[in-house]
């Protein structure tokens, strides 16, 4: 068995430390490339999202490579994405690929659907209570991926040598992913963020805050969203995401099982605009940006992939939000088409457009919208 998954954030740290420890052979997807992207536009419908395209893309990859098992999420809901899965496995039997899928429904059984999938994927008879052990060290591996995460959005923009916090960033999964023991990962943790929070930074540092908001692949994935948080932070923008893996799975793994939800905050701030679930990201990009508002922040980036219906709902709302609460938003539709030079135009300006603000902060500036 060789099992390969398309990448989703941080997730293949844990999938690869999971598989390694329990011999199982495990082909990683190169990092997700022009490549990939030129894969996935050409065996995908022109109209399907960007993230529809990337992961088809990162899967064909890994089969090129010799796995014989895909790992896929699916499951129903209001977005396309509960039926990539099945989409995908179909894709990619008629071009002639010859494979099994395991699907991880994340919306039935939550947590007991999760390890059922990995004791299917380890093809395993292990003890339940020994995979669940197994589960809980992953997502304790992805907490550390996202906390590390949050501190190099923090350090970037004060750091004097952004290579360094780049370095640090770029090297950090392989890290952790080779930490198979709770010993192993409690030392790997402490050396990165020793490491990390001993790069030399600007006392002096007052950074503009974005929030970084919008449909939660993009948000999470740099190559989809040109490495656009890295591009802020050298530009000496602190940037807030509120997409992280680990919050996905404390929702839909423990607190939707308990019929909880950890956002209702958020949900009341975007109760004036939107109160129905229109499912995707877009009652917290409205929720979010009000609350960021009240926060101080100087400004929000809203990023939706083209044809992506939740964020296009929530892009219609945003002129009324942004006069509203006065805060501008950037909003960013992203496509195969998309060029670099013109989205760091864009970057460039909407980034003097907060200095100014902030230096004169009565100063009436309309809103910018795509
Ligand atoms: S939220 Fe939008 S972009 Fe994301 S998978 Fe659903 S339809 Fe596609």
């Amino acid at each position: 068995m060789k099992v390969t998954f398309p990448h989703f954030g941080s997730t293949w740290v844990a999938l690869k430390a999971l598989f390694d420890k329990n011999g199982v052979e495990c082909i990683v997807p190169p990092k997700t490339s022009k490549r990939t992207l030129s894969l996935g536009v050409k065996y995908s419908p022109e109209t399907m999202c960007l993230p529809y395209k990337i992961l088809l893309g990162n899967i064909i990859e890994g089969l090129e490579l010799g796995a014989d098992t895909v790992i896929n999420v699916g499951g129903p809901g209001l977005c396309r994405l509960g039926c990539y899965a099945a989409l995908h496995e179909q894709a990619l039997k008629d071009l002639g690929f010859k494979f099994e899928t395991i699907i991880f429904d994340w919306q039935e059984q939550q947590i007991v659907g999760l390890v059922k999938c990995v004791r299917r994927a380890l093809n395993t008879t292990r003890p339940w209570i020994e995979v669940v052990g197994d589960v809980k060290f992953g997502l304790q591996q992805l907490i550390l991926m996202d906390d590390l995460e949050r501190q190099v959005h923090r350090v970037r923009p004060r750091a004097l040598d952004k290579g360094a916090v780049a370095r640090l960033w770029r090297d950090a999964g392989e890290r952790v992913s080779a930490a198979h023991t709770p010993e192993a990962l409690r030392k790997v943790k402490k050396d990165l963020f020793n490491e990390l929070n001993s790069i030399p930074q600007n006392p002096n540092a007052n950074p503009l805050r974005v929030g970084l908001l919008g449909e939660f692949f993009m948000a999470i994935d740099p190559f989809c969203n040109m490495d656009l948080e890295a591009e802020l932070g050298d530009r000496g923008v602190e940037v807030v995401r509120a997409a992280f893996l680990t919050n996905w799975a404390k929702v839909w793994l423990f607190l939707a099982a308990l019929g909880l939800s950890h956002d209702r905050e958020v949900k009341k701030a975007a109760s004036p605009y939107l109160t129905r679930d229109v499912s995707g990201d877009a009652v917290q990009s409205l929720g979010e940006t009000i609350l960021h508002q009240r926060e101080g922040f100087d400004g929000i980036i809203h990023l939706m992939p083209f044809t992506c219906l939740p964020e296009i709902i929530a892009q219609n709302i945003f002129p009324r939000v942004t006069k509203d609460h006065s805060i501008p938003v950037l909003s960013i539709v992203l496509d195969e088409q998309m060029g670099r030079a013109g989205l760091l135009t864009r970057l460039e300006a909407f980034v003097d457009l907060m200095e100014r603000r902030r230096a004169r902060p009565g100063l009436k500036l309309a809103p910018v919208h795509d």
